[in-house]
C-alpha cells in the first residue's frame, strides 16, 4: 500500500512538473508574423499582439496574460523596431490582453479607454496591489485617441459594445492594418462578457463602424490574420446570435429548451477555446449568452 502510494505520489510529481515545465516553454514562446514594413503581429498563451514600428521606437497593442510575456513581448518589440517601446495600448481588460503590463518598463504610458481602466482597477486580480496598480493606464479616452509616433498616426477608437463596454479598435493609418482585440474573433467562438458591459445586441452595429474604416488587414483578438470579408463573416455570426436569443426569448424558451432547439449556421469553421474547469467558449457558451441577453436573465453589468 506504502509503496502504491509513493509511485501515486512520484506520478504526480512528474505529472506537475511536466506540466509546469510546459507552461514556462509557452510563457516564453512567441511567435512574430510580419503584416507590412512596419506592422507584426506576435502571437503567444493569450490573445495576439500587434507591434508597430515607427522611426522613434515601437507602438504595442495588448500584453497577453503574465508579467513575464510583457517583458517577453518588450524584447521582441525593441528587437523587431531598434528603439524603445513609446507605448503601450490595452484593447480592452481581460487577463490574456492586459495582464503582461506590469513586464514593462515602469513609465511607459499605458493607453485604454476609461472603461478599461475601471475594469481593470476594480475586476482584475493582477492589479489589486499597488506595486500592480503602477502599471494600469495612465492615459485614457472615451471615445477617440490619435498618436503621431515617428512618423506614424495610430488612431484608437472606441466604437460601441460588443465584447465589453470598453474596447477600443487600433488603426495604425498608413500600414491600413487595424487591430480589433476580442471585438473579433477569428474562426473561434466569441467570449461575451455581459457582466462588463458586453452586448451581442449591440456588437453588429459597433462592427458596422468598424468596417467603415480605412484598412485591408486585421489583427482579431485570437486566431490568424484576417482582412475585412472575414471580419464580415463574423458580423454576420453575431447577427444570427441574437436573432436565435431574441426568436428564443419572445417565444418564452427556457435556456435547456434553447440549447437543445437553436441551430446556428454561421459557426460551421469555429473552434473552440477552452481551459480545462476555468472556461470554455463554444456553441453552448455563445446560445446561452444570447439567450441570457435576450431575456434579461442577466443584466448588462458596469
Ligand atoms: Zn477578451
Amino acid at each position: 500500500m506504502r509503496r502504491i502510494l509513493v509511485i501515486s505520489a512520484l506520478i504526480l510529481v512528474v505529472i506537475v512538473a511536466s506540466g509546469g515545465a510546459w507552461l514556462y516553454v509557452q510563457l516564453r514562446s512567441l511567435d512574430a508574423q510580419q503584416l507590412t514594413d512596419d506592422v507584426y503581429m506576435v502571437t503567444g498563451l493569450g490573445g495576439n499582439v500587434g507591434v508597430l514600428r515607427t522611426e522613434e521606437g515601437a507602438v504595442v497593442v495588448d500584453t497577453m496574460t503574465f508579467r513575464m510575456q510583457g517583458q517577453h513581448i518588450q524584447s521582441r518589440a525593441e528587437a523587431l523596431s531598434g528603439g524603445t517601446v513609446r507605448a503601450v495600448i490595452n484593447t480592452h481588460y481581460h487577463a490574456d490582453h492586459a495582464h503582461g503590463n506590469p513586464g514593462f518598463t515602469l513609465g511607459t504610458p499605458v493607453i485604454a479607454t476609461e472603461r478599461t481602466r475601471h475594469h481593470l482597477a476594480t475586476k482584475s486580480s493582477a492589479y489589486r496591489d499597488e506595486a500592480a496598480q503602477r502599471f494600469l493606464p495612465n492615459t485614457t479616452f472615451e471615445h477617440e485617441h490619435t498618436m503621431t509616433i515617428g512618423g506614424k498616426t495610430i488612431q484608437l477608437l472606441y466604437l460601441g459594445r460588443g465584447h465589453t463596454d470598453g474596447d477600443l479598435v487600433v488603426l495604425f493609418v498608413e500600414d491600413r492594418v487595424i487591430h480589433l482585440g476580442d471585438l473579433f474573433f477569428h474562426d473561434f467562438y466569441p467570449n461575451i462578457d455581459l457582466e462588463a458591459g458586453g452586448s451581442i445586441k449591440a456588437w453588429a452595429t459597433t462592427l458596422d463602424r468598424v468596417l467603415e474604416l480605412e484598412f485591408d488587414r486585421v489583427i482579431p483578438g485570437h486566431g490568424q490574420i484576417a482582412d475585412r470579408e472575414a471580419v464580415r463573416a463574423f458580423q454576420r455570426f453575431i447577427q444570427e446570435l441574437w436573432q436565435v436569443g431574441e426568436a428564443a426569448a419572445k417565444a418564452g424558451l427556457s435556456l435547456e429548451e434553447t440549447l437543445t432547439t437553436v441551430n446556428l449556421q454561421h459557426d460551421s469553421a469555429f473552434g473552440v477555446i477552452a481551459i480545462p474547469l476555468i472556461m470554455r467558449f463554444d456553441r453552448d457558451f455563445v446560445i446561452r449568452r444570447a439567450w441570457e441577453e435576450a431575456t434579461g436573465a442577466v443584466k448588462p453589468g458596469s
